[in-house]
């Protein structure tokens, strides 16, 4: 059956005009699939999505949109059957389609967890501190981020035609940007499956989400400054796009995740029989193998101590002779097909430019024996390991991508030649080191890390957790400078905001307060009769204070707490010790006891909304309190985030301050507090 690869513009499914271009499955070569977007009107769709989508999603709260975007995932869940069935004409065994259906499900998970425990309950998120700059706290400054009001341009690679989607639907939708995406003609019928199902789902808002089943036709033309593209695929393609008149003219962001040459290290200590060589071969014959190589992540150059190149050699051929190539649905088959014939030509033509400068040491290019299908029909191809002897004699190894199971191994002379080696490729998204030594890793990370967006090391003490050295995490950031496109995405809340505006606003504590809903420094703290222990959740208003009463801190409160709690440490306990440390004038009060009489101060004891204390943030202690001071406390409501059904979190700014009005102690306490009584 083929399948007609529709569009889904300004609300509707629709087909393209024209006739439809055909997509042919990996596996068996025939016609799966079918369709175009002529004649689709791509500026009425940026428009239907500034107009539409956006300000529905901008008048959603973070959390608002955390719980649509984590019914998306569970929608996709509740389906990924039908997501499996339509991977495996992309020549996708069952393990690589789920790093694509369940792992883009979990991307969307995860975005909506930092969702709803990073973000406010809110439209607007705070940026930083407040800056203090006039002398009297009259006037401050604060920086904010507020959603883009313009449309996501998602642009996707082939290769993960679901998880591609969703890695950046998730961080888009979160930050109130609606999406159009358009996904890699060879795998579409996969995205446009997955993109029906959150279509279907019911859970977005009118104008989220669109989608371009073909070329974005004159889309480009209609970009301006609150737009972003977020393009994923080749450097070709992401230089031509780049240089679009409208993207240099209006300023577009344009967020390039493109190939790279990735490295992995066996470190200098990891001689042969080592559990870390060990583990080196196994993830290079993997990340060779894994969706036939066509990860944007996948080791394409290994490097080892080259007193070890041969063993490495060695080890991986043997590992190398287990994958059994194939249709990805049969029994036994541990790599299948590249996405099409098109591809495999690709390959191919790249493996014999790398086979000018390095040696074929595993695999051909141009056979391969394939298991439960034709291998004429399909795109099969075996892995290709090749050998350089000299890498500084070599150019294509460090820059050419063959976009299939194609590694080549080399070997460096000391640590400062592998950091040298691994930055040779200008700029990758994921670099490995195996190593069991952390002064090693220390020095290679400093040498190394600004070529690289991502960098895992790997021992015996993590392997068996490690999510290994391909696998972009959405609670990492992904992507890399240089070669790799100089874009980052995920990387849990910093991905959101590459689909938001950065402003710095200035003003008096009352007005900036009232913009960002939370209590700044310098803002009224209006105090009310009933005690705030008394108040639910929803009767707190931000900026409300108790001021309480003082209490005086004795020698023999001091000596107390000491030996009650057993900490007798000399500044509180013998005179001439303390007054001879540079902080103290004599004996002072412990740090802790301050903190335990502030709550004996504010402390409401009755049972009521108050449901817990769970912590304390940014903990300062300013200035010592000698016996017989006094101390007193203003507890103010700073911000409130809902967690539950039944509790929100209320964040105190708690300020103690000495007889003089001096502060004593600042922090900022955490309740639970109940939305009833
Ligand atoms: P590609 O040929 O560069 O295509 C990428 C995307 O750009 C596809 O959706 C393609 O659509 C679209 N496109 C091509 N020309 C266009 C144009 N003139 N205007 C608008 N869109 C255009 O890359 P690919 O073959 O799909 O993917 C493989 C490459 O992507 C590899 O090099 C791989 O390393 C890289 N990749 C990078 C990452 C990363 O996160 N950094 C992830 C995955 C893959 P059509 O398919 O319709 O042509």
């Amino acid at each position: 059956m083929i399948s007609t690869l529709l569009n889904y513009a300004r609300g509707a499914w629709v087909a393209g005009a024209g006739a439809p271009a055909p997509v042919r499955s990996a596996v068996t070569g025939e016609v799966v699939a079918q369709g175009g977007s002529a004649g689709l009107d791509f500026g009425g769709m940026l428009h239907h999505a500034r107009t539409v989508g956006s300000p529905a999603l901008r008048a959603m709260t973070f959390h608002a949109r955390a719980r649509m975007i984590k019914a998306l995932a569970e929608a996709v869940m509740a389906r990924k059957e039908e997501l499996y069935t339509l991977s495996w004409f992309t020549g996708a065994t069952r393990t690589d389609g789920w790093i694509d259906i369940e792992g883009g499900a979990g991307t969307l998970f995860t975005t909506a967890s930092k969702g709803r425990r990073e973000l406010p309950d809110d439209t607007i998120l705070i940026d930083g501190d407040v800056e203090p700059i006039g002398r009297r706290g009259t006037f401050i400054g604060q920086h904010v981020y507020t959603s883009l009001q313009g449309a996501a341009l998602h642009i996707n690679a082939y290769n993960f035609p679901v998880w591609g989607m969703l890695e950046k639907l998730g961080p888009t939708l979160l930050a109130g940007v609606p999406a159009i995406v358009k996904p890699a003609s060879a795998t579409a019928y996969v995205a446009v499956a997955a993109f029906r199902i959150m279509i279907e789902s019911g859970v977005l808002p009118e104008g989220a989400l669109q989608l371009i089943s073909g070329s974005v036709g004159d889309l480009f033309d209609h970009l301006t400054g609150q737009d972003v593209v977020s393009f994923t695929g080749s450097a070709d393609t992401a230089a031509k796009l780049q240089s679009h008149p409208a993207i240099v003219r209006e300023a577009v962001r344009f967020v390039a995740e493109r190939d790279s040459l990735n490295a992995s290290v066996l470190g200098p200590d990891a001689a042969p029989g080592s559990p870390e060589f060990d583990l080196f071969v196994k993830e290079v014959a993997a990340e060779m193998t894994t969706k036939a190589g066509q990860k944007c992540t996948a080791i394409r150059r290994a490097f080892v101590p080259a007193a070890h190149l041969d063993a490495a050699e060695e080890a991986l051929r043997a590992r190398l002779a287990k994958v059994v190539v194939g249709d990805p649905q049969a029994e036994g088959v541990t790599m299948g097909a590249l996405v099409s014939r098109a591809q495999l030509d690709d390959v191919r033509a790249r493996a014999r430019e790398l086979s000018k400068e390095a040696r074929l040491v595993f695999g051909d290019i141009d056979h391969v024996e394939v298991t439960g299908a034709a291998a004429a029909s399909g795109a099969f191809i075996s892995p290709l390991l090749f050998r350089a002897d000299d890498p500084w004699a070599c150019e294509r190894v460090h820059h050419l991508e063959a976009f299939g199971p194609v590694a080549t191994l080399m070997p460096y002379r000391d640590l400062d030649d592998a950091v040298a080696l691994a930055n040779h490729g200008k700029g990758s998204l994921a670099l490995s080191l195996f190593t069991y030594d952390p002064a090693i890793a220390r020095r290679f990370i400093l040498g190394a890390a600004a070529f690289h967006g991502r960098i895992v090391t790997i021992d015996r003490d993590c392997a068996r957790e490690s999510t290994g050295h391909g696998s972009p995490l959405p609670m990492l950031v992904h992507g890399g400078p240089g070669r790799a496109g100089g874009g980052e995405e995920m990387g849990g809340v910093r991905g959101v905001k590459h689909y938001m505006q950065r402003s710095a606003l200035q003003g008096s504590p009352r007005t900036l307060a009232a913009v960002v809903n939370r209590w700044l420094p310098g803002a009224p703290q209006p105090t009310g009769g009933v005690h705030p222990f008394r108040m639910t959740y929803g009767e707190l208003e931000i900026g409300t204070t108790l001021n309480t009463a003082p209490r005086t801190i004795t020698l023999e409160d001091i000596e107390h707490f000491a030996a009650f709690t057993g900490d007798t440490f000399y500044a509180h306990m013998d005179e001439a010790a303390a007054a001879a440390n540079p902080f103290f004038p004599g004996r002072v009060a412990h740090g802790y006891l301050i903190l335990s009489f502030a709550a004996g101060l504010f402390v409401d004891p009755a049972a009521g909304p108050v449901l817990a204390n769970t912590g304390l943030d940014n903990l300062r202690f300013l200035k010592p309190v000698s016996p017989g001071q006094s101390i007193q406390v203003a507890l103010t409501v700073k911000a409130k985030t809902p967690r539950t059904a039944e509790y929100g979190e209320v964040r105190w700014a708690v300020a103690v301050t000495d007889s003089a009005g001096d502060p004593v102690a600042t922090y900022e306490l955490l309740t639970m507090n109940s939305y009833g009584r």
